[in-house]
Order: structure tokens, then C-alpha cells, then sequence
């Protein structure tokens, strides 16, 4: 069950102002964790190009869901008469419910900005360069009660209703998912194969299944009872697209359901890495486990699977920059810039970046995992493959930075 702390921790409300000559201004976040690099970042890489006036636009990238409303005030002192104004609400590491629900806090966007739009403080505040929330507290008011009313909302709504870990929209999928598992099961009879993999490639080959996505078994091992199983277009992934969360907790069930049977055991299905998460990641992966066997053994198996991962990538991204410049060639430019600004785009790993000043911003996928399944060695790696010297910082908050040395320095 999730918690109102952890809520508190992954909401945030945003106000932004239009500059007509600056553009995009961050005025105001409301949040329990406040970092500038993160509040930075989500600034970039905001979209404000498709928004209407007073209608909700949702998005989502890089771990993060957010509903953005746009809307203006007059102003006669303003160019063209108007002041232009962007809420938005911001949702850290959603789950599938806060991503499918987010946009029905449009209605609580909507009073807030009418109550916004009354306030003389607006005015104020926008020729300050560098606003303090405390100094207006009617703004603040209205920001903050948007804030708590959401994490409210959520609360009441979604949370708490089920036990267990997962939240409410995914365990009604992954129940669902274990009865379709169930009967996809009395279409087979296991007296007709020799062998536990046989029947297991058969089941998954079978257009009941490949509906779903293409199921491949990565590793098997039916005396530990233990199975890693990568899926490649769910059919959850394609439909949804990036959204900065897991979605296939229905194909968690079925291959729950699936693989007990094989096994001969009740086993657990865990998603380990969705393809929804990211827009570079191609393939969900699933880790298999019996159900009784302890936590700590659950998430040392996982963090194998997602080393081997990070190591596999690490490979691809170099095969890839071979077969597109060379990796001599690569290696022979100068410039360290264009070195790494290469080798973060072909890292398949790599979901977003780009250039502040003198470092590159980093968002990786492998920010989740504790520092010694990838991250311990990522500097070494990036230094070793692009021939430049770099200091790398881990941000908290899944953003890396990294500055690169001249080499003349
Ligand atoms: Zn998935």
C-alpha cells in the first residue's frame, strides 16, 4: 500500500510564467524535495508547445507524468496585453493508476486557476527575478492546497483498498492476466511433451499467447525453479507508449499462471523493466521466482538480471558507434563534446540528456538500482569507451551529471 509520505514525496505542483523575451520561467515548485538540477531539468524538458488555455495536456518522460494548464490574465503593461501562465502537476515514479487518473485532476487545476488569476499578487511577483514562495502566501495558499487536495484524492481513491505492493489498477490486471494464464493452460496437455521446456515453448509459441507480445525465455532453470523472460511488444507497451511507468502487469499474471504450472510450483511474476518505462528501452523483462523463497534472494536474482542487462547494452551501444563511425574514428575526434554527446546517443540506456553550460545532464535507466549493479562502473566505462576524461556525479534524483576534462587540463 502506498503511503501519503511516499506521495508527498513524489508530487510536485509547478508554476510557471512566459517571458516574451526569456521565454519559459520557473516561478514556483511546491515540493517535499527540492533540488535545483531536478527542477532544472524538468524545466528543459517540459512541453510547452501543445498547450490550449485552460486545457489539461498530459505527458510523461524520464520517470516523471505531468498535466500541464496554461492559461493568461490581462495585463495593459504587457506586451500584447496579456500575461501567460503554465500549473503543472507532476507526478515522480508514477504508478499505472497515477498515470491513467492524472488527467481527472483537471477539474482541481481549473479552481485553482480561478482562484490564481484573482489574486493581485500574480502581478507582483513577476517582476521579481527570483521569487520566494513565503513572500506570497495567497499564491502559496492556492498552490499548496491543489498539492494537498491531489495527494488526497489518491489517497482515498486508489491506495489501501488491496494489500500487497502493488497498486490497485495493476493488481486487477495481473488478476486478470492469471485467469487468462489459467485458461490458455486447458488448451495443452502436458502428457504430450518430453520435457517441462518443450511444453513451456509450445505454450509460448502458441498465437493465444504471441497475441500478447513475443515471449522470449532468457534464462531457465526448472530444478531452482528460477526463469528470467524477456517480452518484446507487449501489446500494453505499444498501445500505451512511454509513460514513465510498468504496464503489463496483465502479462505478469498469465506468465504467473504459466509458469507455475510448468514448474509444478505457485511461483511468482515480476516485471523487472517495462519498455513503457522509457523511450529507448525495446523489451519488458520478467523475473520468475518460487513464492516462498525470501525477499533479499528475489532482489539479488533481479539485480543479476540487471547487471547482465547493463553489461549487454553497454556492448550494443559500442557495436553501435562502430557501425556508424568506426570506433577508431570515434576514438581519433578531438572534440570531447561530440565524443560523448555520440556515445550517449546510442546508448540504449541513456533516455534523455542534454548540455547545461559545461556538463551534460544525464537521465539513465539504471538510476533505480543501488549503486554496485552499473553505476559503480559507468565511469570507467564512458572514459574507456569514448577516450575522455570525465567526472561523473550521481544526483539523488536519477539525473547524472557529467563534466568533461580538456585535454590540456
Ligand atoms: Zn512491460
Amino acid at each position: 500500500m502506498a503511503e501519503k509520505s511516499d506521495l508527498r514525496n513524489r508530487i510536485n505542483v509547478m508554476l510557471f510564467h512566459f517571458d516574451q523575451r526569456l521565454g519559459p520561467r520557473l516561478l514556483f515548485n511546491v515540493a517535499e524535495i527540492q533540488e535545483t538540477r531536478v527542477t532544472a531539468s524538468l524545466t528543459r524538458l517540459m512541453d510547452f508547445n501543445f498547450l490550449q488555455e485552460m486545457k489539461a495536456f498530459v505527458n510523461a518522460m524520464a520517470n516523471v507524468v505531468y498535466s500541464s494548464m496554461f492559461f493568461s490574465i490581462q495585463n495593459p503593461l504587457a506586451r500584447g496585453g496579456i500575461e501567460q501562465f503554465m500549473l503543472s502537476f507532476v507526478i515522480f515514479d508514477p504508478t499505472i493508476t497515477e498515470y491513467l487518473t492524472i488527467s481527472s485532476l483537471e477539474e482541481e487545476m481549473s479552481i485553482t486557476i480561478s482562484k490564481l488569476i484573482e489574486l493581485p499578487e500574480l502581478f507582483i511577483l513577476i517582476t521579481y527575478s527570483n521569487p520566494i514562495l513565503e513572500d506570497f502566501p495567497e499564491v502559496d495558499n492556492c498552490l499548496s492546497s491543489l498539492r494537498d487536495n491531489a495527494i488526497d484524492n489518491f489517497q482515498e481513491l486508489f491506495y489501501g483498498q488491496f494489500e500487497g505492493r502493488k497498486d490497485a489498477i495493476s493488481q486487477i490486471l495481473g488478476k486478470i492476466g492469471f485467469e487468462a494464464g489459467k485458461k490458455i493452460l486447458q488448451r495443452f496437455n502436458p502428457d504430450e511433451f518430453d520435457s517441462s521446456r518443450t511444453f513451456l515453448d509450445a505454450i509460448l509459441i502458441s498465437p493465444i499467447i504471441t497475441r500478447w507480445g513475443d515471449i522470449n525465455v532468457i534464462h531457465f532453470d526448472p530444478d531452482e525453479k528460477v526463469a528470467t523472460a524477456s517480452v518484446e511488444n507487449s501489446i500494453w507497451t505499444d498501445s500505451l507508449g512511454v509513460i514513465a511507468t510498468k504496464a503489463c502487469a496483465y502479462v505478469e499474471g498469465m506468465l504467473e499462471a504459466i509458469f507455475s504450472q510448468i514448474l509444478e510450483e505457485h511461483i511468482i511474476c515480476n516485471e523487472t523493466r517495462c519498455a513503457a518505462e522509457y523511450s529507448y528501452v525495446q523489451n519488458c523483462i520478467f523475473q520468475i521466482a518460487p513464492r516462498d523463497i525470501s525477499r533479499e534472494m528475489i532482489s539479488y536474482r533481479e539485480d543479476q538480471t540487471v547487471r547482465e542487462m547493463g553489461i549487454n547494452e553497454r556492448k550494443q551501444t559500442v557495436e553501435l558507434i562502430k557501425e556508424d563511425i568506426g570506433k577508431q574514428i570515434f576514438h581519433e575526434l578531438d572534440d570531447p563534446m561530440i565524443k560523448l554527446n555520440k556515445l550517449f546517443n546510442k546508448a540504449p540506456f541513456i533516455s534523455d540528456f542534454f548540455f547545461d553550460m559545461t556538463k551534460f545532464l544525464v537521465v539513465c535507466n539504471y538510476w533505480r538500482y543501488s549503486d554496485d549493479i552499473i553505476c559503480n562502473t559507468c565511469k570507467e566505462w564512458i572514459e574507456k569507451t569514448s577516450n575522455a576524461q570525465i567526472d561523473l556525479v550521481k544526483s539523488k534524483h536519477r539525473i547524472c551529471e557529467i563534466t568533461y576534462m580538456d585535454e590540456e587540463d
